[in-house]
């Protein structure tokens, strides 16, 4: 085992996720879950290797859940002497204006955060709890904190700025962020060294429960597809993705909805799982398989085309803005296992001369692997992400 490591954490609204990541190999030497944080029962997994540990015990809070955390290193290893933690990295999800990159989580930095909590109702909140804690609790090793919206604030205004009347988009903060930013830096740089080139045109596809996707040009992005929230762009697994506004208003008048209503309606109620009662696309494509439920099946096709297509409208309008494109890469998810969804999509840009090879794309594996063929005119990779690598190398930046 490596002598020194990187603890990332990931805190959520009632469940905090961690990873003991070893920086050089980028291998998880340790990782867990606790579920259900406020519930009358909570639940932890811990993994160390082969033994998995689990239990059922009250987390009434995240300092309890912590403090187990913490416990289940003691007892079931690596205990953090071993470990040797440089640096404890902590996901956060939105960044606002206020961070292009890592930041070292001082107390200005973390009211900086709190800060940002209206733009990140959900989210920003939790992850606070999680930094407060761990601070408390690990106080002798640098925290830093990733954001997830950091890659973005490179975008140049004509693709983060919506075409919102000036004083009410500057007062309130309405622009396009951005989301999964620490995956599409991390896959396309990766890229870019495969490749061994800088100056590549990248569209990278980070087809997940949540879904985006973003054109990166020279190693910079200029598009995404999430805007000031992860709504926006992509059809997802609950999510509309983009749709006209003025359907809120519409079901605001004619259905009586309020606004909590579109939203749950929206984030929750809508996408794959909207439009067929299922968010996993392994059950929509059985469901696509199934012959014997003909109009369950023709929902779920439908559904899949409405998916395919979106995707298509976003490679070529990203396309364009790149002025050209060398690689489409897969990850996440769907991305990286999702076989159909790779290959009708490229099926839809052969006329572009794009050219999957079907056997390569059939090959199941954790590796990064290009499934284009030789005479592409687009490379297509598969490309594994991994958030808690890249999370964990910047926080070493501060170690
Ligand atoms: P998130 O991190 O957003 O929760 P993930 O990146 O873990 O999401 O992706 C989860 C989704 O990946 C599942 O909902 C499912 O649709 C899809 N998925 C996972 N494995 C497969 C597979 N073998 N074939 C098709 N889709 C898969």
């Amino acid at each position: 085992m490596s002598s020194t490591s990187v603890l990332v954490i990931n805190s959520g609204s009632s469940s905090i996720k961690y990873q003991l990541v070893d920086p050089d190999t980028g291998d998880a030497i340790a990782k867990g879950l606790v579920e259900r944080i406020g519930d009358s029962m909570g639940l932890i997994k811990h993994v160390h290797g082969d033994a998995v540990t689990e239990e059922e015990l009250p987390v009434p809070d995240h300092t309890v859940g912590m403090r187990e955390v913490l416990r289940l290193f003691d007892t079931e290893g690596p205990t953090l002497a071993e470990a040797g933690i440089l640096a404890v990295g902590h996901r956060v999800v939105q960044g606002g204006r206020h961070f292009d990159g890592p930041a070292l989580i001082t107390n200005e930095v973390r009211d900086l955060i709190e800060e940002l909590c209206p733009l990140a109702p959900l989210h920003n909140p939790a992850h606070l709890k999680g930094i407060d804690v761990a601070r408390e609790l690990m106080p002798d090793v640098p925290h830093v904190a990733v954001f997830d919206t950091a890659f973005f604030q490179q975008l140049p205004a004509r693709s983060a700025l919506y075409a919102l009347e000036t004083e009410t988009a500057e007062k309130y903060s309405v622009r396009r962020y951005g989301a999964h930013g620490t995956s599409h830096q991390f896959v396309s740089q990766e890229i870019a060294k495969l490749e061994g080139r800088d100056d590549l045109k990248q569209i990278v596809m980070h087809l997940g429960n949540g879904a985006s996707v973003s054109a990166v040009k020279n190693g910079h992005p200029i598009d995404t597809s999430m805007g000031l929230t992860p709504l926006e762009g992509l059809m997802m697994g609950t999510r509309t993705g983009d749709i006209d506004p003025a359907v809120v208003f519409h079901l605001q008048r004619v259905a009586g909805m309020s606004i909590d209503e579109v939203d749950t309606l929206f984030n929750k109620k809508s996408g794959m799982k909207g439009m067929t009662g299922e968010s996993d696309m392994r059950s929509v494509w059985a469901m696509i398989h199934n012959d014997e439920d003909p109009e369950t099946q023709q929902r779920a096709r439908t559904a899949m085309d409405v998916y395919i297509n979106r995707l298509l409208k976003y490679v070529g309008s990203y396309t364009a803005e790149l002025g050209g494109l060398d690689v489409i890469t897969f990850t996440a998810g769907i991305g990286e296992n999702d076989i159909d969804v790779r290959r009708e999509l490229a099926e839809a840009l052969s006329p572009f001369g794009v050219k999957i090879d079907v056997e390569a794309n059939k090959v199941r594996s954790g590796e990064p692997r290009v499934v284009s063929a030789p005479d592409s005119t687009v490379k297509i990779y598969v490309f594994p992400t991994n958030e808690e690598l890249a999370i964990a190398r910047q926080a070493l930046t501060f170690a």
